[in-house]
């Protein structure tokens, strides 16, 4: 049985405490896209942490954590965190890292500060860590897998060759230094070093577990609207957010995902540039940034305050339309209880007319909120474990959205914590 948890905005919708929380019944944890980029925040019994590389499985002894070829691997960020795990008292985790992941090298880190610096204030907002430029070569065929590691020839020949590309942007486009390709090799070397304990053939090793009768769970990063396809391009990251790329990522059969767990959070963030039409500004944005997420609304690998916005249904739906949604997972609703009215935004106006369809980016930019308004319940839902007992005007926010969105909410997160949960009947 494979499920995916995946994102119905643009990230930070709480991904992370949904698939710590399924992880409990999950044999195995696969992360299939994107890189130490974005992070998941997760509270449990041993302490808070961000995760940036490992799959939010790892804070349980009976989960194995699976990185695949889809992921942009940096491997001292993957073994530095495995540290900072350990370091607090967790167990080291049962991890296994695709022989088909590619490798984020030192050079993408730096060509992705040289190009935002080149770009100057016309640039992407990127969180500089190589991941744009990392899948431009993983696509132009000049990327390094991880089972080139252990072959050492091919390995020479790949350094010489990628070096050669580099260095001439590096000479004549950005006038930094270049790369050295000996210097490229030993580090090289010692990725391998780092890398070989969990160096496993992934998609064989998921072919088995699933006709074993075996539970995984696709962990997705960010979500729909930043997909460079079906997201907000260009503002976009640079791999596939989509449920349907978890079977490419992790090297699954697409037909074997049964459900798609679509993380939607009560009201709307986002970081990085890009249109966001339901955004807040001023005192009202800065509150809900405060309440917001556990301890406020900064991101998790950066520490960047994240733009604020009230729920978008235009989005919502087509977020969760793409992803395939089976369930949603509706998050965040604790922090709703200080307003005496919830905004919701059910519409967008371009050119004089009202739609309830996400249109693509050119038309997205004219693109103006319509607000429905709708009654607080004023007061704190954590630790509420039915649905009935939420406060009527709780229950109807919830079951508006849903009707708007066209998907069922089957959870309700009603706090950070593992147990802080409501199951839905659909
Ligand atoms: P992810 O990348 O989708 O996992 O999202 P993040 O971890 O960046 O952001 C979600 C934030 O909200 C984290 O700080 C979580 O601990 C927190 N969080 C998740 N669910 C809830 C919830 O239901 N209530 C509250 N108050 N915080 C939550």
């Amino acid at each position: 049985m494979v499920k995916a948890v995946v994102g119905a905005n643009w990230g930070d919708e709480g991904k992370g405490k949904i698939t710590d929380m399924l992880a409990k019944e999950a044999d195995i944890v696969v992360r299939f896209q994107g890189g130490a980029n974005a992070g998941h925040t997760i509270v449990n019994g041993y302490g808070k942490f961000a995760l940036h590389t490992l799959p939010s499985g790892v804070f349980y002894g009976h989960t194995v954590n699976i990185i695949g070829n889809g992921v942009a691997l940096n491997i001292p960020v993957l073994i530095q965190e495995i540290k900072s795990l350990t370091d607090k008292g967790v167990p080291a985790p049962n991890l296994l890292v695709s022989d088909r992941a590619q490798i984020v090298m030192p050079y993408h880190i730096l060509f992705d500060q040289y190009e935002e610096e080149r770009l100057a204030g016309k640039s992407f907002g990127s969180t500089k860590s190589g991941i744009a430029p990392f899948y431009s070569d993983k696509y132009a065929k000049i990327g390094f897998q991880v089972s080139e590691l252990f072959h050492r020839e091919l390995l020479e020949e790949k350094a010489e060759k990628a070096a050669g590309i580099k260095n001439v942007l590096l000479e004549h486009l950005y006038h930094k230094p270049l790369i050295d390709k000996e210097e490229l090799l030993v580090t090289l070397d010692s990725y391998r070093e780092m890398i070989a304990p969990y160096v496993c053939d992934v998609s064989a090793f998921l072919d088995k577990a699933v006709k074993e009768g075996k539970t995984v769970l696709l962990e997705g990063q960010l979500g729909t609207l930043k997909d460079p396809d079906h997201g907000i391009y260009p503002m976009v990251t640079s791999s596939s957010t989509l449920a349907a790329y978890g079977a490419i990522g992790a090297g699954l059969p697409p037909y074997e995902i049964k459900e798609v767990i679509t993380v939607c959070k009560a009201y709307s963030s986002a970081v990085g540039a890009g249109v966001f039409v339901s955004e807040i500004f001023g005192e009202e944005a800065e509150e809900l940034r405060r309440r917001g997420g556990d301890g406020g609304e900064y991101g998790a690998t950066t520490g960047r305050p994240r733009r604020m916005g009230w729920f978008d249904c235009v989005a919502s739906k087509y977020g969760c339309r793409l992803q395939g949604t089976t369930d949603v997972a509706f998050t965040v609703l604790d922090v709703l209880g200080y307003l005496d009215e919830i905004p919701v935004c059910v519409g967008y106006e371009i050119d004089g007319e009202i739609t309830s369809d996400f249109p693509a980016t050119a038309r997205l930019a004219k693109a103006k909120p319509c607000y429905e308004a709708l009654p607080g319940w004023k007061c704190d839902i954590r630790g509420i474990k039915e649905y009935e007992d939420l406060p009527v005007n709780c229950r109807n926010y919830v079951e508006f959205i849903e009707k708007q969105i066209g998907y069922p909410v089957t959870m309700v997160s009603n706090g950070p914590g593992r147990d802080d949960i409501i199951y839905r009947k659909k």
